[in-house]
């Protein structure tokens, strides 16, 4: 029914939707459990032959409306929210991957998703090979062995901010017969929609614009629908699945197979599903989450413009800028905005950055991104601490870099600040 509908609309009508008499809002159903009439009903569930909520580990109405507007919004077929960011890209590579297997990851991503992917997952047996942002068709495939199960890349790169081609990058995997997972987190549905690019899962951390508010932790994992599971190398997935009495997963949810296997095994057993009330909060700031983007775009082009002209800055990082040496990316998958984060540099060093961070009065220094007001961080320093020199490096982040994201406070009251901080480094 809302698949026509426009971005901002779908924000406010897909999901929920109530009948006659029922609440306007989507309710927030703190329940851990429903009621069943008779032993039959409640078997038939657990059989997946009907559809309904059994336990919230696995399903709740408040989470599934959310999960259906976001799946909407991202042109999905289904959709798992999860407790954290984190969370869902952990759940993007266990549904496919076992002991033994490989991924391929583009080297800048989030240093929390490199940590995870660099140590934790080597502790379960699940290798990685990093690539550079830019790697070549043929670099691409050279990572890819025969136990590679996917490629993971992220829309706009955290923290530098370069626009992934995620077609090219798509094309690659597919010809090698493995999906590309895209954390979207930066872009957000609004400005760019990677399964309409080739991407077969999507990914997000909602804590950041999706909620947008600071207010509520979470994540999501979107099923394209669309790559085919019956390659050979995803026998998971075809055939008869012990942990659900012996199910094919492509055979009973078709397109849906994958975030089926997602929920039904993977959420079921490790538990991380999104709680009733961070699905709740979250719903509520997805509400103005066009409005919102377009405010971030506006106010971070005019600062990432005034930064570039300032004598006391090196370099600035910022998709929407000519200047940019993704900009041919960035009409290609950002034309309507490029987001609220900006990377740049300032002359001299660390000590200038921290200098320019302390001083400023308005923006605030947070281990945040991506919500209503604007703030700071210094990543060598913070985000990425736990990473060495060179994985610094591989990652392009510079002992000087300070990453702004810009929230939606009118521009003039923030370009004040900055210049007041600049002057007095
Ligand atoms: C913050 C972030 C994550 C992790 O999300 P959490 O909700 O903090 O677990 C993953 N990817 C990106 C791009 C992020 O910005």
């Amino acid at each position: 029914m809302t698949k026509k509908l426009n971005l901002a609309t779908k924000c406010l009508h897909s999901g929920y939707i109530p009948g006659n008499g029922e609440p306007r809002v989507a309710p927030l159903v703190q329940s851990t459990t429903y009621k069943y009439d008779s032993a039959d009903i409640l078997g038939d569930l657990f059989d997946l032959k009907t559809e309904g909520h059994i336990y919230s580990r696995i399903s709740n109405p408040t989470v599934s409306n959310f999960e259906s507007k976001i799946a909407d919004l991202e042109g999905g077929v289904a959709a798992i929210a999860t407790t954290s960011g984190q969370s869902a890209n952990i759940l993007a590579v266990l549904t496919l991957c076992k002991s033994g297997d490989h991924i391929v990851a583009l080297s800048n991503l989030y240093g929390g998703t490199v940590s995870l992917f660099t140590h934790t997952l080597k502790r379960f047996g699940i290798d990685v090979t990093f690539i550079k942002v830019n790697a070549t068709d043929n670099e691409i495939k050279s990572a890819i062995k025969d136990n590679t199960k996917l490629v993971f890349g992220e829309t706009i790169g955290n923290p530098k901010v370069e626009v992934l081609d995620i077609e090219r990058i798509a094309n690659v995997a597919h010809e090698n017969g493995i999906p590309l997972v895209i954390d979207n987190t930066f872009a957000t549905p609004i400005l760019c929609r990677p399964i309409e690019f080739g991407a077969d899962i999507v990914t997000h951390s909602t804590t950041k614009y999706i909620d947008g508010h600071a207010r509520a932790l979470g994540g999501i994992l979107v099923d394209g629908g669309k790559f085919n599971w019956k390659n050979g190398k995803f026998d998971d997935l075809v055939k008869p699945d012990p942990s659900y009495h012996g199910l094919s997963f492509v055979d009973t949810f078709g397109e849906a197979a994958l975030s089926a296997k997602a929920r039904c095994a993977l959420v079921r057993d490790i538990g991380f599903i999104q709680s009733p009330f961070n699905a709740f909060l979250t719903d509520l700031g997805i509400e103005t989450l066009a409005l919102r983007l377009e405010r971030h775009s506006e106010n971070a082009l005019k600062i990432a413009k005034f930064l570039e002209e300032n004598e006391k800055i090196e370099w600035v990082s910022y998709p929407g800028l000519e200047s940019n040496p993704t900009y041919n990316l960035t009409k290609k998958y950002l034309p309507n905005g490029s987001s609220g984060i900006i990377a740049f540099g300032i002359k001299g060093g660390v000590e200038e950055a921290k200098k320019f961070i302390n001083s400023l009065k308005l923006i605030s220094l947070v281990t945040h991104v991506a919500d209503t007001k604007t703030c700071v961080i210094h990543p060598a320093s913070t985000t990425h601490r736990q990473l060495t020199e060179k994985q610094l490096e591989k990652g392009g982040i510079s002992s000087s870099l300070i990453r702004l994201s810009v929230g939606i406070e009118d521009v003039k009251d923030l370009l004040e600040d900055i210049e007041n901080a600049l002057k007095r480094i």
